[in-house]
C-alpha cells in the first residue's frame, strides 16, 4: 500500500486513531462499530417481582409474567427475577455468542440452579458468554434466570452518588438479546487503545510515544473494518511494538485483580452478600479462561456470607485458592475503620479474621490489607505483628487534602517500635483498569524511586463491587515488557512484598500514626453508632471477665463461647469503614442499631445466667465490678424500702451508705469507707467538693458555663474564659458530607448562650451533689445537662441530653484551660500519643480535628487537665483550648443523620502531676466501665473477692477471656486458681515458648517495654 512516508502532524494522526476506535464517532465505518455481528431476539422473557431478597429455589417458584424490554419495575431495593428462554441460530456455528444484557440494576445470571456470572453496566459487564465457539453438538436452546437487584453499583442516590437513596426509583432492562461477538475486532481495538494511550501519556517529550503514534497510524492504514483478513497484518505491527523490551533496570508493576466491596455503604448489609456473589463468580469465570489471573480478596465476613448463601460458589473459590489464583488477604474480619475501634476490638478483627482464613483456606494471611480506611492508628503495627502479619497495604493517604505523604514503600513503626513493611500502590487507586495511565502513574508517582523498584497495581471495579474484566486482563497482557512502560507481571501480595523485602536496605521509616487529612468528621457523625460501639465494647469486655471468673470458680459453668463469638462478629461488622465512621445510608444505621440492641439483650441474658449460677455466691449482692480498678464509686440504685436493709447488710465490708428521697424511690449511694476522706458541698452559685486532700471548686456563670474549676487552689479554667462552653459551627464541607469537616468551619464559631432553665439543684449534697440546667441551641434544638460532683471522684461529670434537629451544624464543647504545652496527649488503642497544640506547619494545622478514645490530656509540669468521655472520638486541642466534638448534622448519605435525642457523658479532670501520676487512664476506664448491679437471691451468702491486682500502675489489665482455640484455657492472670505452666502467647493465642512468665510467691512476674501488649495463657485446675 502506498502512502506518504512522512507525516508531521501529531494531532491529526492521534485523533485519527482515536476516531477509528471511538464508541461515539464514525461507528458506521470505524472498527468499534464492527465489534458485534448479527443479533437475534430472545425466545421469551418473563419476570417476577419480589420485595425481599429471596433464594433462587424460592424465586423460581414465584409467578412469572411476560416482560417487554423497556418496561419499568421497582421500587428501589426490590428484586426482579427474569426467566429467559433463548435459542442460538444454527447458522452461528463457529461464532462466539453472548447474551447481551443492559439494565439499570445489578444482575446475576443463574444457569442450572447455580449463579454463573454478574452483569453490571457500571462495571462494564453487559455480556454473558453463552459459547466461545458454537458447535453443532452443544445445546442451542438454553434457559436462564437473571436476578436483578433494584439498585445500581453505588446504591440509589437521588441526584448524586452520595445523596440519600431515592426509595421510589424505577428500573428497566434496556437490552436483552443474543449477539455474535467478534473477538478479532476486540483484540485489534485493545491494541489500538493501548497505543493511543501511550501516545497521549508519554507525551511529546518521549520518542517512544511517537513510535506508538506511527505504529497506530500504520495499523489504521492497514486495517479495513469490513474485511477481517486485513486484521492480522495490523495486529502483527502492534505485537512487534509491544514486544520491544525494556532495559534491566525498569520498574516492575505487580498487577493483581481486586474488587473492593464495602460491607455496607450506600446499600445495606444484605445487598453486600449478593454483591460479593456477583463479583466473585465473575472472577471465577475469568480465572477459568485466564489461568494466570490472580485476584486478591479481603474480609473474612464476606467469605463467610458467601459460604452460607452460595455454598457452591464458595467451593469453587476454595478450589482457586488452592491453585494460588484466588488469594485471601487482610487477616481481619472486615476492613475496619483504622481509628475508632478499641484495642481489643482491633485484636478481635485479626483473631476472628485470621482464624477464619486458616480454617477455610489453610493459611493465615501474611498481609494486612486496608486500602480504604480514614486513617491508621499508631498501634496497628504491633497488632499486626502479634497476629502473624509483617506487611501492610493501603493507599488512602493519597487522599490527603493538605500534605503529600512522602513515601509509597517504607517501614511503618508503631507506638511500641514494632515495624511492618508498608506499601501504598503509587497509582493511588485500588480500582485500576489495567490502562496505560495506571502504569505510567505507578512509575511517575512512586516517591521511593531508587529505593523500591516494585509496586502494586490493583485492577478491577470497586467500592460497590464489580471487579476485573477480560478487557483489563487483555490490556495488561500486551505490555508485560514493553519499552516505555514499566514491566507488568500478574503477581500476588506475597510476591510483591518478597521482592520489596529482598531489597529494603534503602527504605525509610515513618514513625507514629498515619493520619488522613480528610474525612475528619467521621469521628463524630452518627453519634448513636459511636455510642453503641463503645457501650458494646465495654459490655462484651465485662461479660467475658465475669464469665472467666465464673469458670474459675466453678468448672461446670458453661462459658458462653458461641453466643459471644456471634456478638463479637456483629460488633466487628459494625466497625466496617463506612459504618462506624457514620458514612452510610439510613438503612445501614438501622441495621447497625439492631446489632447493638441484640448485644445489649444478650448481655442481659448472659449476665443473669452468670449471676444466678455463680457470682452471687461470691460477689457482693449489691454489685460487682468487672473493670480492673479499685476506685470509688458513687452510684444510684432505685429500690424499695422493704429490701433496703438487706442491701445495706450485704454490702461490702466497710461501705458507707447514705439514703436519699428521690422521685418516690429510695436512692442508695455507696462507697468503700476505708478509702473515704470526707466530703462537703455547697451547691448553687458555687459548688464545692473535697476530694482526698484536694478541693475542687466549680462556679457557674450566667450562661451556665463553668467559670472556675480549681484544684488545690490552682485554677484550671483560663482567666476570663468559660469552661463547658458549648459552641456551634456551620459545617458545610466541599462534597463528602457525612465524612468531612473542613478547616474553614472554625471561622463560624458561635457560643451557645441562651438559658431556658437556669441552674437547679438536683442532688443536694452528701456523697453526690449535682445541678441541672437547659440551654437553647436554636428554635429546634436544646441541651439539658446535669453536672455531677461525687465524693472521692477527681472529675466533674457532665451528663448531657441534646435534642438535636439541625442542618449542617457542628456542636462542640470547649474548656479553655490554664495550661501551656506544645503537645496534647490522646488515648488510642492500648496506649496514647501526642499531637501538637500549635499550627506551625501544614502538617500541624491539617490536624485541626483529630481522634482519640476515652480521654485527652493537656499538661504542663506538675499540673494538667484531662477531658474524658463515654462515647465520643473527635477532639481538638488548639493552644490552651480543649474541645470535644459532640454532634454533627450532615444530610448525605443519610438525610436524617443524628436527628433526635442524644445522651452522652463527658468529664473534666484537673490534676496535679502527670496524667499518669493522676491515674487519668484508670479514671477514664472508671467513667466507661460503670459498676454493674446484680440482684441476689434473698439470704444468700456473699463473699467479697478480688481476682486480680497489678503491682505497677503503668500496666493495664485490659482483657480476660477464655481462649477461642482450646476450651478451658483462660487468658490473663487469675491467681490463685491457676496451674502451671503459664505461657505467653501472641494475639492469635498461639503459645510463644520463648517468653516465659514465671510464677513467684507474690504472683506472676512479667517485664514490659513501653506500650507493649502482653498476653498470657493460663490453664485452670
Ligand atoms: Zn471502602
Amino acid at each position: 500500500m502506498y502512502h506518504q512516508p512522512v507525516l508531521k502532524n501529531r494531532r491529526t494522526l492521534l485523533e485519527r486513531a482515536e476516531k477509528f476506535i471511538s464508541e461515539i464517532y464514525f461507528t458506521d465505518c470505524n472498527l468499534r462499530g464492527r465489534l458485534y455481528g448479527d443479533a437475534c431476539p430472545l425466545e421469551s422473557i418473563s419476570s417476577s417481582l419480589s420485595r425481599q431478597r429471596i433464594p433462587f429455589l424460592e424465586a423460581v417458584k414465584q409467578n412469572f409474567e411476560p416482560y417487554q424490554v423497556g418496561d419499568t419495575f421497582g421500587p428501589t431495593w426490590w428484586t426482579c427475577w427474569f426467566k429467559v428462554s433463548l435459542r442460538i441460530p444454527d447458522s452461528w456455528r463457529g461464532k462466539q455468542v453472548h447474551l447481551s444484557w443492559e439494565s439499570d440494576g445489578e444482575a446475576m445470571v443463574w444457569r442450572d440452579e447455580q449463579p454463573v456470572q454478574g452483569l453490571t453496566k457500571e462495571g462494564e459487564k453487559t455480556s454473558y458468554i453463552l459459547t466461545e465457539c458454537l458447535k453443532d453438538d452443544e445445546p442451542h436452546s438454553i434457559s436462564l434466570y437473571v436476578e436483578l437487584a433494584c439498585n445500581s453499583l453505588f446504591g440509589a442516590g437521588q441526584g448524586s452518588m452520595i445523596a440519600a437513596p431515592d426509595p421510589d426509583r424505577k428500573y428497566s432492562v434496556q437490552k436483552a438479546e443474543l449477539v455474535v461477538f467478534k473477538s478479532d475486532v476486540r483484540e485489534l481495538l485493545t491494541d489500538l487503545e493501548m497505543l493511543v494511550d501511550m501516545v497521549k501519556l508519554l507525551g511529546e517529550g518521549e520518542q517512544r510515544g511517537y513510535q506508538a503514534l506511527f505504529t497506530a497510524n500504520e495499523m489504521v492504514n492497514l486495517c479495513e473494518p469490513t474485511n477481517p483478513s486485513s486484521f492480522p497484518a495490523a495486529r502483527s505491527l502492534a505485537q512487534k511494538f509491544f514486544s520491544q523490551r525494556n532495559g534491566e533496570s525498569q520498574h516492575t508493576v505487580h498487577a493483581m485483580g481486586h474488587c473492593h466491596i464495602d460491607s455496607a455503604w450506600l446499600w445495606p448489609y444484605e445487598e453486600t452478600i449478593r454483591k460479593c456473589a456477583r463479583s466473585w463468580v465473575t472472577v471465577i469465570r475469568l480465572m477459568e479462561k485466564n489461568p494466570h489471573m490472580v485476584f486478591t480478596c479481603s474480609q473474612a465476613q464476606q467469605f463467610d456470607w458467601v459460604k452460607s448463601w452460595y455454598p457452591g460458589l464458595f467451593t469453587q473459590i476454595q478450589h482457586f485458592v488452592k491453585k494460588g489464583q484466588f488469594i485471601p488477604v487482610g487477616g481481619t474480619w472486615v476492613e475496619m475503620d483504622g481509628n475508632l475501634p478499641s484495642g481489643e476490638s482491633m485484636v478481635r478483627q485479626f483473631l476472628e479474621g485470621q482464624r477464619f482464613f486458616k480454617k477455610e483456606f489453610g493459611n493465615y494471611c501474611k498481609e494486612f490489607w486496608l486500602p480504604d480506611t480514614f486513617g491508621y492508628s499508631a498501634q496497628l503495627p504491633q497488632l499486626m505483628q502479634g497476629s502473624g502479619i509483617t506487611r501492610f497495604l493501603t493507599q488512602k493517604l493519597s487522599w490527603n487534602l493538605v500534605n503529600t505523604f512522602p513515601h509509597n514503600t517504607f517501614f511503618w513503626e508503631g507506638l511500641d517500635g514494632s515495624q511492618v513493611l508498608t506499601h501504598f500502590p503509587p497509582g493511588n487507586s485500588y480500582e485500576m483498569k489495567g490502562k496505560v495511565e495506571d502504569l505510567v502513574n505507578t512509575v511517575k508517582n512512586n516517591k521511593d524511586k531508587g529505593r523500591a523498584n516494585h509496586s502494586a497495581a490493583l485492577f478491577g471495579f470497586g467500592d460497590g463491587g464489580g471487579g476485573p474484566t477480560q478487557l483489563m486482563l487483555d490490556r495488561l497482557d500486551r505490555v508485560q515488557d514493553t519499552d516505555g512502560l514499566p514491566r507488568v507481571q500478574m503477581s500476588s501480595p506475597d510476591r510483591l512484598f518478597s521482592e520489596l523485602e529482598a531489597d529494603s536496605s534503602l527504605l525509610c521509616t515513618w514513625t507514629g500514626e498515619l493520619f488522613l487529612e480528610l474525612h475528619n468528621g467521621t469521628y463524630t457523625t452518627q453519634a448513636q453508632i459511636k455510642l453503641g460501639n463503645r457501650r458494646c465494647e465495654t459490655l462484651l469486655h465485662d461479660v467475658e471477665v465475669a464469665s472467666s471468673l465464673a469458670l474459675c470458680l466453678n468448672k461446670t459453668f458453661q462459658y458462653p463461647s458461641e453466643p459471644l463469638q456471634v456478638l463479637w462478629r456483629q460488633l466487628l461488622l459494625n466497625q466496617f469503614h463506612d459504618v462506624i465512621p457514620g458514612t452510610c445510608i439510613e438503612m445501614v444505621v438501622e441495621d447497625a442499631m439492631r446489632y447493638y440492641q441484640g448485644i445489649y439483650q444478650h448481655y442481659d441474658i448472659i449476665r443473669v445466667y452468670i449471676s444466678t449460677t455463680i457470682l452471687s455466691r461470691y460477689i457482693s449482692a449489691l454489685l460487682y465490678y468487672q473493670g480492673i480498678y479499685q476506685h470509688y464509686y458513687i452510684i444510684r440504685v432505685y429500690i424499695s424500702t422493704t429490701i433496703l436493709s438487706r442491701y445495706i447488710s450485704d454490702a461490702l465490708d466497710g461501705a458507707a451508705v447514705e439514703l436519699f428521697e428521690d422521685l418516690g424511690n429510695q436512692i442508695f449511694m455507696f462507697s468503700p469507707s476505708t478509702c473515704f476522706n470526707g466530703y462537703g458541698y455547697n451547691i448553687g452559685g458555687v459548688t464545692e467538693i473535697q476530694c482526698w486532700s484536694h478541693t475542687l471548686t466549680h462556679t457557674h456563670s450566667e450562661n451556665e458555663t463553668v467559670l472556675s474549676l480549681s484544684l488545690c487552689s490552682r485554677e484550671a479554667i483560663s482567666h476570663g474564659c468559660s469552661g463547658n462552653q458549648f459552641v456551634l459551627f456551620d459545617d458545610v464541607p466541599l462534597y463528602w458530607d457525612a465524612w468531612d469537616v473542613m478547616d474553614y468551619h472554625l471561622q463560624t464559631r458561635k457560643p451557645v448562650v441562651e438559658v431556658v432553665s437556669p441552674v437547679q439543684i438536683a442532688s443536694p449534697g452528701g456523697l453526690r451533689g449535682s445541678v441541672t440546667f437547659t440551654l437553647r441551641i436554636s428554635d429546634k434544638s436544646t441541651i439539658t445537662q446535669e453536672i455531677i460532683l461525687d465524693a472521692m471522684c477527681p472529675y466533674v461529670k457532665f451528663n448531657t441530653q441534646v435534642e438535636w434537629f439541625e442542618s449542617h451544624k457542628f456542636l462542640k464543647v470547649e474548656f479553655p484551660v490554664r495550661v501551656r504545652s506544645p503537645n496534647a496527649t490522646y488515648e488510642i488503642q492500648f496506649g496514647h500519643l501526642q499531637r501538637p497544640t500549635h499550627r506551625n506547619t501544614s502538617w500541624d494545622w491539617a490536624r485541626f480535628e483529630v481522634w482519640g478514645h476515652k480521654w485527652a490530656d493537656l499538661s504542663e509540669h506538675g499540673f494538667g487537665v484531662s477531658l474524658l468521655n463515654d462515647s465520643k472520638y473527635g477532639y481538638s486541642v488548639h493552644q490552651n483550648t480543649m474541645t470535644l466534638s459532640l454532634l454533627r448534622a450532615p444530610k448525605s448519605p443519610d438525610a436524617n443523620a443524628d436527628m433526635g435525642s442524644h445522651q452522652f457523658t463527658y468529664a473534666v479532670m484537673p490534676h496535679t502531676g502527670t496524667f499518669q501520676e493522676a491515674s487519668v487512664i484508670q479514671w477514664a476506664y472508671n467513667l466507661n466501665n460503670p459498676l454493674r448491679l446484680i440482684d441476689n437471691a434473698p439470704g444468700s451468702h456473699t463473699v467479697a473477692w478480688s481476682a486480680f491486682s497489678v503491682s505497677a500502675a503503668a500496666v493495664i489489665l485490659e482483657t480476660v477471656k477464655q481462649v477461642v482455640s482450646t476450651p478451658c484455657c483462660c487468658f490473663q492472670p487469675l491467681n490463685p486458681l491457676l496451674i502451671r505452666p503459664l505461657l505467653s502467647c501472641d494475639l492469635l493465642e498461639r503459645v510463644d515458648p520463648s517468653r516465659p512468665a514465671p510464677i513467684t510467691a507474690s504472683g506472676i512476674s512479667i517485664s514490659f517495654s513501653p506500650f507493649q501488649i502482653v498476653s498470657l495463657l493460663l490453664y485452670l485446675k
